[in-house]
């Protein structure tokens, strides 16, 4: 399989390539030449399959020239085995309606590790073959950076430095991050906020004395890789509740927009997705792009969903270039216009296209927290609230009439209650407690060091420690 960027000048590149490059060279994303597509029969007869075997089965056109269907395979397995549910991703039903899927039965409790754990899996796969190190350096405000961690611990060619604001993440996300104490993994407490550890990131990027030292790498959700692991849950929940033959509407609560664009894939591979709910939290720039054409940025306002309190959405470039015929040189054009003004209208072909299949919808915190209750009062679980917008969107859709009667409308449970404990009680008086296997978190040893809050500071000890170099 060969993949293009959205900006139509980079090169194309097969699955090793794209998956080592994260980011286009021409600033777009890189996207499958075209989509694979399975008949209704094929999906049929991945009914039953478990998680692993069906991993396999859903990604293998997209790694074709990169894996063989056993390498991929062997991956997949010691992914997906080591998740704490034996189905990996279980369906839960809520009502005669409405089910939720959970994805937070990886190491960290959210949805990032079902394709973190496969991504750090691939670098090293990837790099032993070319004899290479990769120098990760991230900078987090929470999920992203427990999950990158955790998703290479302990490999031999990749290591990994993540910024995090010292004092501004929360006691189990810091720990999720420091108690990994595996040398390959630098946690950087760096004095500030979350956006000047950021911008430390971005200048190391462009920094002529660290790019021709170090082969860096990041691990957010431009990275093509992340998404395609993330359709094949879409698949395993759709087959359960009767794909091919029945079709599935899905709400999915939504930050960089690169959980929903994995349904956007799933469906055009033959899965039968009736529709996709983008649900946003009050930072609803998705939701207006997709219900008035309007993509324009505004100030990001802090909520109890801090992992959907985003301004842009980086992986909704790959729908505009998609749904709007992949015109390269035309979406470069339109992505340079809105990085000068922060504002952009969607064609009428995006607009359309997009339509097709996407409906939008948005929870404040009040929606928020009346979806918690409901939850844990009409079928008895207790929901995070990241799920909870998700739920609270689904529902209103679900009243509104968009998606059809007697379609099942799957929300996607996309963090661990327990990661969100005071947001959770707050809604509906119940603590929730961390599951058995992360139990002892607070109680284990830290590592972490403390930097001054200037960018050679962290460039220097990023310098010195790093034990990639490009040689
Ligand atoms: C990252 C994250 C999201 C948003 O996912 P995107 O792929 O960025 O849309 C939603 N919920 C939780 C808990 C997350 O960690």
């Amino acid at each position: 399989m060969q993949y293009v960027s959205t900006r139509g000048s980079a090169p194309a590149l097969d699955f090793e390539g794209v998956t080592l490059a994260g980011l286009a060279s021409d600033g777009g994303l890189y996207l499958p030449a075209e989509w694979p597509r399975f008949t209704a029969a094929q999906i049929r007869e991945m009914r039953g399959l478990a998680y692993p075997d069906l991993a396999a089965r859903i990604m293998a056109p997209f790694v074709a020239g990169s894996l063989t269907e056993d390498e991929l395979l062997a991956l997949c397995h010691t992914v997906y085995g080591d998740f704490g549910h034996a189905a990996v991703t279980p369906l839960v039903q809520l009502d005669s309606q409405h089910w939720l899927l959970e994805l937070f039965h990886g190491p960290t409790l959210a949805f990032k590790d079902v394709a973190l754990q496969l991504l750090g899996r691939l670098f090293e796969t990837f790099l032993d073959r070319r004899g290479e190190r990769l120098t990760i350096v991230g900078a987090t405000s929470g999920d992203t950076g427990s999950a990158a961690i955790q998703a290479v611990a302990g490999l031999d060619r990749v290591e990994i430095f993540m910024l995090h604001p010292r004092g501004r993440v929360s006691d189990v996300q810091r720990r999720q991050m420091t108690t990994v104490l595996s040398p390959n993994v630098h946690n950087l407490a760096i004095e500030g906020s979350f956006d000047d550890a950021q911008a430390h990131v971005k200048r190391m990027f462009n920094d002529g004395d660290v790019t021709t030292t170090l082969n860096l790498g990041a691990v957010n959700s431009i990275n093509w890789a992340r998404l395609m692991a993330q359709v094949v849950y879409y698949f395993a929940s759709a087959l359960q509740l009767g794909a091919p033959d029945r079709s599935v509407a899905y709400s999915v609560p939504t930050g960089n927009f690169g959980d929903v664009f994995a349904g956007y894939v799933a469906a055009k591979m033959g899965l039968p997705i009736e529709r996709l709910i983008v649900a946003t939290n009050i930072n609803d720039i998705l939701h207006r792009a997709l219900s008035s054409g309007d993509y324009s940025a505004s100030g990001v306002t802090q909520t109890i969903t801090p992992s959907m309190d985003i301004q842009v959405s980086s992986n909704f470039e790959r729908l505009l270039f998609d749904a709007g015929g992949r015109d390269g040189t035309a979406m470069a054009e339109q992505m340079r216009a809105f990085e000068a003004s922060k504002a952009m209208q969607l064609t009428n072909a995006q607009a359309q296209s997009a339509a097709a299949l996407f409906t939008s919808a948005r929870a404040d915190q009040t929606e928020n927290a009346r979806a918690l209750q409901w939850a844990y009062r009409a079928a008895g679980q207790v929901i995070d609230p990241h799920t909870g917008v998700g739920l609270h969107c689904a529902q209103a859709v679900a009243a509104s009439g968009v998606a059809a009667a007697g379609v099942p409308l799957v929300t996607l449970a996309t963090a661990h209650p327990a990661k969100f404990p005071d947001a959770v009680e707050r809604a509906i008086g119940v603590r929730p407690s961390l599951p058995a296997r992360v139990g002892d978190l607070l109680g284990r040893e830290e590592s972490f060091i403390e930097l001054a809050g200037d960018y050679a500071t962290t460039r220097d000890f990023v310098l010195e420690h790093a034990a990639g170099s490009k040689g």
